[in-house]
């Protein structure tokens, strides 16, 4: 299965394959068998100066900004037809790098075309306005570049989540340098291949991979970078942000979540039991708008947690090479992590009704599909992050409850509502502090629909119209005729 990865990976620097600096390599493990499937040029702070000098010349050279915007929209297209082409290697890479299933993979690859496509759309239909001013004088707004745009990428979902940021980069006529990342960098550098094949030009788009608090610090508090897209933990998105603080770098920020799923006492509880399922046990949980907390009424709590239960046991375990419902967790650190969390909320009174615990006797970092209850809001298992395949249940007697409990945590990242009642369903998502609420279907919505955090989620938002907002910065030009 991972007989065919190539081996050795460099970093793509000014359109150039190169080692690191220092001639160091990390290496890159499958989190399904805990076997090293290849190695990677390790980027050191000499190759973050490269990379940002490259983008700073192609910034300079004003190559993106003076083509038109059709054609920077049409050359994205190029990238999403060089990727869709490259689908099955991707989606292989997936499955061995980072533990998705196959079609996981597949899916990854065809989200990041999608990505491609609608911001490559807009290229052309980003206007500004022209303000009246009376006679003798006309003025405009451009919408401008920020410059060299520094990217952080986190492990879960490298290709599209990287390839979004970068598309809205460059159809706004900035040039970036992403930093991958160190757990799963390996589908990056194929999107950097399929940007080289399309004709993106060279130090446009640079893609390096290095230690976060080596690499990635360093490309943060650059003297050279004019703009920021993190998107990661809120532990080093705070440090990221101390960074951009001493040079007044503009960021957006997409940080972590512990998004609530309310259950109302009249939900359809067999689409609610399968959305929720899907919602949380997706990639193992490692996703940021997971539905990590169920805030359920009452009356319904036994019938939906053993509806739940029932779907946990029904997903298979296991590599997604194996074509099993759930893969692994990307690391034993991240494994470890989630299970002495875990045991926190067992010490803390939580019941566990089902999963809690590690798979037995594999070399893989596969965690049971695992579901708490007894959960009170002010427990640890309640607030922090999993970021791992753990619903968290809390029972409520009333919509105002159930609204204290899901605005309870420090994150704002998603919400969801499952009622049959129109009212009630916008009387929560009117009430709901994130920057996204499904409503009957969590992740309804899609790449069209803006996402992003509120509080400490982060600020700005990917996708949908409003991202492209996040790379330009208004500038008008007023002038005496
Ligand atoms: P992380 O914060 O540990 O790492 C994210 C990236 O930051 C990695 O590339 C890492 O190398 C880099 N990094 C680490 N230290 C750094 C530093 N000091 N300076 C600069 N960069 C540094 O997060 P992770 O474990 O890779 O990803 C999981 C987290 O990401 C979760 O909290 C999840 O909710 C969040 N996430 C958010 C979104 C979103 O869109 N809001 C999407 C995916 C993941």
């Amino acid at each position: 299965m991972t007989g065919n990865i190539k081996a050795y990976w460099q970093n793509f620097i000014g359109g150039e394959w190169v080692d690191g600096a220092t001639g160091e390599r990390i290496a890159v493990e499958n989190p399904a068998t805990g076997e090293q499937i290849a190695e990677v040029a390790r980027a050191v702070p000499a190759d973050v100066d490269g990379a940002v000098a490259a983008a700073r010349r192609a910034f300079d050279s004003r190559v993106l900004w003076e083509m038109r915007p059709g054609d920077r929209g049409q050359m994205m297209l190029d990238v999403a037809r060089h990727l869709t082409a490259m689908t099955e290697e991707i989606a292989v890479l997936e499955c061995a790098d980072n533990g998705k299933t196959l079609a996981n993979g597949r899916n990854e690859v065809a989200l990041t075309a999608r990505y491609l496509a609608y911001y490559g759309g807009m290229a052309d239909k980003l206007e500004g306005r022209q303000i009246p001013l009376g006679g003798g004088l006309l003025d405009y707004t451009v919408h401008a570049p920020f410059g060299v745009s520094a990217q952080i990428v986190p492990f879960n979902g490298p290709l599209p989540v990287g390839a979004r940021s970068v598309c809205c980069a460059l159809v706004t006529g900035n040039t970036v340098v992403l930093k991958s990342p160190e757990d799963s960098p390996l589908s990056l550098f194929k999107f950097a291949e399929a940007c080289a094949k399309a004709g993106v030009p060279k130090g446009a788009v640079n893609i390096i991979c290095g230690y976060g608090e080596d690499a990635g610090a360093a490309l943060v508090a650059h003297h050279d970078i004019d703009h920021i897209v993190f998107t990661g933990s809120v532990e080093t998105g705070k440090s990221v942000l101390r960074a951009a603080a001493e040079r007044v770098v503009p960021c957006v920020m997409e940080l972590g979540g512990k998004s609530a799923a309310v259950v109302h006492a009249d939900a359809d509880l067999d689409r609610t039991a399968k959305s929720v399922a899907r919602g949380i046990w997706f990639h193992a949980g490692q996703i940021c708008s997971a539905a990590s907390r169920l805030v359920v009424h009452r009356s319904i709590h036994d019938d939906l947690v053993a509806r739940l239960v029932a779907e946990a046991e029904a997903r298979s375990v296991g590599p997604g090479a194996e074509g099993c419902d759930m893969g692994p967790l990307i690391s034993e650190g991240q494994l470890a992590r989630i299970e002495a969390l875990c045991r926190a909320g067992r010490d803390e009174g939580a019941k566990v009704a089902t999963g809690g615990s590690r798979v037995p006797d594999c070399k893989g970092h596969f965690m049971r599909p695992t579901i708490f209850t007894a959960v009170r809001p002010e427990m640890r298992i309640a607030r922090e992050e999993f970021f791992g395949p753990v619903l968290v249940v809390i029972p409520f007697d009333t919509p105002e409850e159930a609204i204290a409990i899901a605005n309870g945590t420090d994150y704002g990242l998603a919400a969801g509502v499952f009622t049959r009642d129109l009212k009630l369903a916008h009387w929560t998502a009117d009430r709901l502090i994130a920057g996204q609420v499904y409503v009957n279907e969590w992740w309804a919505g899609g790449v069209e629909t803006p996402f992003g955090g509120t509080k400490r989620s982060g600020y700005g938002r990917e996708k949908g119209q409003e991202a492209l907002l996040g790379y330009v910065q208004t500038k008008n030009v007023g002038i005496r005729l």
